[in-house]
């Protein structure tokens, strides 16, 4: 029987929503990436649906120099795909982030490339050594996909949610296409069922799917890449109110719920370092992270709390579930961070990587 401490690469959380600068009151830098360290995540990409998109190097710049203070994880950039800047004139913006984010559907925020020419020239533009990565769903999937076929190059599709999007995605890379794919905890852990109660708590884009769609990804976890929080937070407010915006928390959530079913016999905890480390590192091209590390129990067993979270927003969608792991001890680039619920570092020790 395997010990009941146990030491594991910090995390890397590719997709988180932090929401600064614009929407602070949501989150913001010190208390996103505070709630990431809680997690277990050692580095956090941001992507770029701010309040204002970051489509150009200025509000890139203006981010970086906003958040630089703030945060106590490393943390990297996504430049944000728009009709306008696919041609990427602005090639400075290259060394400074880790990819570009391309919307195909409407989510929170003002960020979507519809046009078909749009599209395809940021496919072409985007260096090919540079990670590239779609929000594409059902359809939008197998139009990527069509695309590729043409023309490949490397492509990561966001949290996949569907049988028929993870089989494509299946096929496309027996295929022989360069692509990867992510998946998230609520749609491994949640159903369209558990919306029906969770309400506006349980709204987010794609949607929580059929028992059927999450049965199809845990069935072909071999397909999927990495697993990301997609942690995108709204106030209880927000969420409470006739227009709820998509989206929940879960970065501080996401090792918890895998390390859960590692309990359960439904991966292993070798999978879970490749899902959330190894794969992460190697499809970002990020350097490894090899003084970075997490120490885990992976024995104790309590409910998640929302007054015990760190996100700003105070609310998670798997409130009141039992799991069995909990986080003791986060170390970043050598020294102890994070303790049972505290961070022991100041706002500003988190570095950015690239650029
Ligand atoms: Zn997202």
């Amino acid at each position: 029987m395997r010990e009941r401490f146990v030491r594991i690469p910090g995390l890397i959380d590719t997709h988180v929503h932090l929401r600064d600068p614009g929407e602070t009151h949501k989150e913001d830098f010190y208390t996103g990436t505070s709630a990431a360290l809680a997690g277990g995540v050692v580095t956090v990409i941001d992507m770029p649906n701010n309040k204002e998109p970051i489509t150009t190097f200025r509000r890139l710049e203006e981010k970086k120099e906003l958040v630089k203070q703030k945060a106590v994880c490393d943390y990297g950039f996504y430049f944000g795909a728009s009709e306008e800047n696919s041609r990427h004139a602005e090639i400075e913006v290259l060394n400074r982030v880790v990819g570009l984010k391309m919307y195909l559907n409407l989510t929170h925020g003002a960020l979507f490339v519809s046009n078909l020419d749009k599209i395809k020239e940021h496919l072409s533009s985007w260096p090919k050594n540079k990670p590239l990565l779609v929000h594409a769903e059902g359809e939008k999937v197998s139009m990527v996909l069509n695309l590729l076929k043409l023309s490949p190059r490397r492509v990561h599709f966001c949290h996949i949610s569907l049988k028929e999007e993870i089989e494509q995605i299946k096929k496309a890379k027996e295929y022989g296409l360069p692509i990867t794919c992510e998946a998230t905890p609520h749609h491994l852990f949640l159903t369209e069922e558990d919306e029906r109660v969770l309400g506006p708590f349980g709204k987010i884009h794609p949607p929580l799917r059929t028992s059927e769609d999450v049965d199809a990804l845990w069935r072909n976890l071999d397909v999927i890449d990495i697993i990301v929080s997609d942690h995108a937070p709204h106030t209880k407010g927000e969420k409470l109110s006739s227009l709820p915006p998509p989206g929940v928390p879960g970065v501080e959530t996401t090792l918890l719920l895998l390390l859960t079913a590692v309990s359960q016999g439904k991966l292993t905890l070798e999978r879970v370092v490749e899902l959330t480390s190894t794969n992460p590192t190697r499809i970002f091209n990020l350097k490894p992270a090899y003084e970075s590390w997490i120490e885990v129990d992976i024995r104790e067993s309590y409910l998640i709390e929302n007054q015990n979270l760190k996100t700003k927003c105070g609310w998670s969608p798997f409130e009141g579930k039992r799991v069995t792991g909990r986080v003791r001890r986060v170390f970043l680039r050598g020294q102890k961070v994070y303790e049972d619920g505290n961070v022991l570092i100041k706002p500003g020790f988190g570095r950015k990587i690239y650029g």
